[in-house]
């Protein structure tokens, strides 16, 4: 691994139809790295006229490009992308590292996971089909297509650009579509860095197209009568703005929204895995993910065991700059970010809770001009507050307890999100009672959050609808045909 990676040489371009493009206004923005505040790279800021571009080529690419691929074809493609995703394993690194703040003690081991992504749909997709149907009635023979739905547009959040942006384009693709990704202006290196990938391995021209930018040109992809469905990962209110915009087209649409997820503590549980489980989601990308568990649900005859454990945790962390590899937690990912989550954290103490900070972050010199927030628990947290209701997207964790299985279940389910939440207790009775009742998209049990590209993954409720990971992924970016056929 070098100590350094240097993404400003270049303007980092659109792909649109396999070649680079700058924007058409000319326009570019910078992204700036969260450790020092410094620019980090400068990149073409595309706008609706860049996604109608994108959305033609893709368009063109489904019709006579991609879209007429065999499955070998389009699953030899696949491996070559994923090969070139490898050979920059170093790269996405260093992006996800200088861009969201994710350690590179982390990201450095990270990698290997997106190219794994592209072969496992790669892999996957020589086994897409449909059914022959026993129908009752003798004179048809009837079956059913598995078919591409066109155009997709995918749309990222900043928090895990790299990953996230892979497990859209690799079902996308698989299942025949041609795609148009619009990553998040955030944190929109690692985007950069896939768009040169699929130079590389050599994909058909329009088949994967990256528009940068905000929501001017993620709106269009939504509203384009083009686009066949959209891929939507990010905040709630986005994704319901999205939702309603996208229904007068009639769309497709996957939603990974936001979460509040539960890690409920029964007391016959193994409390240092429990404490493990919740130190991983506080600190881990700094709290920055979706499914991290961020109600800590204690029963309370183990309460103050389990917080004095996970205080002890907490106060060892090793907060510095995403660059240096001895730092466990990097900074947020924005001045914005750091101050919305230091304003929740205001709100609980206002709301009567006590918030504990547990690493001294003033007189540091190292962290100047970095986005820095010390881990914390918002202790005696109660239902109904704003903190125990919403999503903060930081290293902060609601501490509630309860008496009765039957009240940490109530508790758990005490919310208008679903994605996921793991519980934690010996008794097997218990942990199927609670996988069955806890409604959420995932319930791990004795373990914190888990993901894996195949398994899927996706929520409930306020947190969305359709799945990503898994052969579910690759079926939600197909549309199913029946075929009639009469025999007479
Ligand atoms: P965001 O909703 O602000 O932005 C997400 C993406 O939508 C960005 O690319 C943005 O440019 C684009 N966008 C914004 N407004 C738009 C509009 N009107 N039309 C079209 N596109 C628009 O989310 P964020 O702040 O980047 O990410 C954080 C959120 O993402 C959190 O709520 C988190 O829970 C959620 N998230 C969910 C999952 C999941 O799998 N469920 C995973 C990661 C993050």
């Amino acid at each position: 691994m070098t100590a350094h990676f240097d993404f400003t040489q270049k303007p980092w371009p659109l792909l649109i139809g396999g070649q680079e493009s700058a924007a058409e206004s000319g326009r570019v923005f910078e992204t700036l790295d969260p450790s020092t505040g410094n620019v980090l790279a400068r990149i073409a800021d595309g706008g609706a006229e860049d996604a109608d571009r994108a959305i033609a080529a893709a368009r063109k690419g489904f019709e006579t490009g991609w879209g007429t691929l065999t499955p070998k074809a389009r699953s030899q493609h696949l491996m070559r992308f994923a090969d070139a995703i490898r050979a920059r394993a170093e790269a996405f690194a260093w992006a996800e590292t200088l861009d969201v703040g994710r350690p590179i003690s982390i990201t450095s081991t990270e990698m290997e996971g997106l190219a794994d992504s592209v072969e496992y749909y790669a892999g996957i997709l020589l086994g897409l089909s449909g059914e022959t149907l026993n129908v009752s009635d003798p004179t048809l023979a009837d079956f059913t297509l598995r078919e591409p739905i066109g155009v997709c547009g995918l749309i990222t959040p900043w928090n895990y650009p790299a990953l996230l942006a892979v497990l859209k384009i690799a079902p996308a693709l698989a299942a025949g579509n041609t795609a148009v990704l619009k990553p998040s202006e955030v944190t929109p290196v690692s985007s950069a860095l896939l768009a040169e990938c699929a130079l590389e391995a050599d994909l058909p021209p329009g088949t994967l197209n990256v528009v940068h930018g905000g929501a001017e040109p993620g709106m269009r992809l939504v509203t384009h009568p083009d686009v066949g469905k959209i891929s939507f990962t990010g905040g709630t209110v986005t994704g319901q703005r999205i939702f309603e915009a996208a229904a007068k087209g009639m769309k497709r649409m996957t939603l990974e929204l936001g979460g509040k997820s539960p890690l409920l503590v029964m007391e016959d549980a193994d409390i240092g895995a429990a404490v493990e489980a919740a130190f991983t989601d506080n600190v881990r990308n700094s709290g920055q993910v979706c499914a991290a568990c961020t109600r800590l649900i204690v029963q309370r005859s183990v309460h103050d065991a389990f917080v004095a454990a996970l205080e002890e945790r907490l106060r060892g962390v090793r907060v510095g700059r995403a660059q240096d590899p001895e730092t466990q937690m990097g900074p947020v990912v924005s001045a914005a970010q750091r101050d919305r989550i230091a304003g929740c954290m205001e709100a609980a103490e206002r709301e009567g809770a006590e918030v504990r900070r547990y690493v001294e972050l003033d007189g540091r010199d190292d962290l100047k001009g970095g986005f820095f927030l010390s881990p914390a628990l918002i202790l005696n947290a109660r239902a109904g507050m704003s903190t125990t209701r919403e999503e903060i997207f930081g290293p902060v964790q609601s501490v509630l307890s309860f008496d009765t299985e039957a009240e940490g279940i109530a508790l758990a389910n005490d919310t208008e999100y679903g994605l996921a939440a793991a519980v934690f207790t010996r008794d097997s009775g218990r942990a199927m009672r609670a996988a069955r009742q806890i409604r959420a998209g995932t319930v791990c049990i004795n373990a914190g959050r888990k993901v894996s590209v195949d398994a899927p993954f996706g929520g409930f409720r306020m947190s969305g609808f359709g799945k990503e990971r898994g052969k579910d992924a690759l079926l939600d970016d197909t549309q199913l045909k029946n075929v009639r056929y009469a025999l007479d």
